[in-house]
């Protein structure tokens, strides 16, 4: 009898590499317009073809024509536990190839890194659980709990057409997920050659766009007019772009600024964090935005002709709160912008915020530890939201946890929507050792 010898398998920290490259080249650029956008139905093919490839079914859901997020389940060896679910978006921000060092959608590989838009956010994650499954699969290895893989569409337009049509038209999908993790955290912070911070997100600030409108006497623009609405609804968003909420130190907040200031050595004033937080280098432009409620003016719309004074002015606010803040804030917005601009919710998803202990966090701190003897796992929040505000609807316990090992250096924050977003490939491979540890022990 003839005998072939099998074939070799590829080893996932190769095949991260590959997989981060291939979803990087389809430009799935995410414009917040149907028409526009691209892409997502040809990246959820390409990874339902890499599933299936291993013999895993997955289920392609469109919210609209190429609006396309895909569900994979994966059944474990203990099916009375709770599912995990595993989630990431296919989608990108859009980036102009004029303003980088190589094309945004050429996937190139250069000085040790992967380069793309997508990059971290989060085409890393996307190929390192696509590596970690398929390399299960070929070796036989079954997971402790179902895992449940969802790769969306639309995370960076509100996740409408994404993970939100998920959970309200097909939530079965999800049936038995207790846990979730995705993005945005798992990272390091570099203290030293021996300590490296490892932000578990366990906290996401609420979204609050709120559209401010003023109305006023319209009039000749040449005659005197007391009432005009423009007038009224700058000086109230002038005050609200200048004004500071007070600070409130949330148990994240404080659970992160306590053992990072012991780490760090830094002295700590809880009643006002702020000087602590300066002295945190890279991260504390991430920090300092969870530590009050903003109000971030983006918008101002108002008029149609140069000596016309129109009856109304609306100005769009990019509001963010912190847990339990939600109707505070109204109320503080309210005294800063008076009594007379009516205020429209445009979008409204709550703030999160779960506690740092658990099986799983313990997990997701062994998983670190054992691949970087340096690591240390601490909590922190999100200014910004995520998908893991739809699956929070489920009653889902989220966690931003991606894990990724990033050189000191590297100005991690800044490469989120920015020029030159790239991901170091050695960081890439250690986030897939982590990660399968993580899984098989979760
Ligand atoms: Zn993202």
């Amino acid at each position: 009898m003839d005998r072939h010898p099998p074939a070799p398998q590829p080893a996932p920290t190769d095949e991260v590499v590959e997989l981060c490259r291939d979803l990087l080249r389809i430009d799935t650029t995410n414009t917040g317009d149907n028409a526009t956008s691209t892409g997502e139905r040809v990246a959820a093919e390409y990874v339902a073809d890499k599933l299936a490839e291993v013999g895993i079914a997955a289920e392609i859901h469109e919210a609209a024509p190429g609006r396309a997020s895909l569900v994979a389940r994966i059944p474990g060896t203990d099916p009375a536990r709770g599912a995990l679910l595993v989630h990431g978006h296919l989608d990108v921000v859009p980036a102009d190839p004029a303003e980088w060092s190589v094309h945004p959608f050429s996937g190139e590989l250069r000085d040790g890194y992967l380069w793309g838009r997508g990059a971290i956010d989060m085409k890393d994650f996307d190929a390192m659980a696509l590596a970690v499954v398929r390399d299960w699969q070929r070796s036989g290895v079954r997971p402790p709990r179902d895992i449940v893989l969802a790769f969306t569409a639309d995370e960076e337009a509100g996740s409408d057409y994404g993970a939100h049509f998920l959970v309200t038209e097909h939530p079965e999908l999800f049936e038995g997920c207790t846990e979730a993790i995705g993005e945005v955290g798992g990272f390091s912070y570099t203290v030293n050659n021996d300590l490296r911070l490892y932000l578990i997100e366990t906290a996401e600030k609420g979204i609050e766009w709120l559209r401010l409108q003023a109305r006023g006497r319209p009039g000749h623009g040449s005659m005197v007019n007391d009432d005009n609405a423009v007038t009224a609804l700058c000086e109230a968003v002038a005050r609200l772009g200048r004004h500071r909420f007070p600070v409130v130190v949330t148990p994240t907040v404080r659970a992160f600024l306590e053992e990072v200031s012991e780490l760090l050595g830094i002295e700590l004033d809880l009643d006002d964090p702020e000087a602590a937080i300066a002295k945190l280098g890279p991260i504390a432009n991430i920090i300092g935005a969870t530590i009050r409620n903003t109000a971030n003016p983006t918008r101002l719309d108002a008029g149609y002709k140069d000596n016309v004074i129109p009856g109304r002015a609306t100005a769009t606010i990019d509001c963010r709160t912190l847990p339990g803040n939600s109707e505070l804030f109204l109320e503080q917005l309210r005294a800063v912008i008076g009594p007379d601009l009516e205020i429209e919710h445009i979008q409204r998803q709550p703030a999160l915020e779960t506690d740092f202990d658990g099986p799983l966090v313990d997990a997701m701190a062994a998983a670190l530890r054992a691949e970087d003897p340096g690591a240390r796992a601490v909590p922190y929040m999100l200014s910004g939201g995520t998908d893991a505000k739809a699956f929070n609807r489920l009653g889902i316990r989220c966690f931003g946890f991606a894990p990724l090992r990033l050189p000191p250096d590297l100005n991690f924050s800044g490469l989120f929507h920015g020029i030159d977003e790239r991901v170091p490939v050695d960081g890439l491979q250690f986030g897939v050792r982590v990660l399968d540890r993580f899984l098989r022990n979760s």
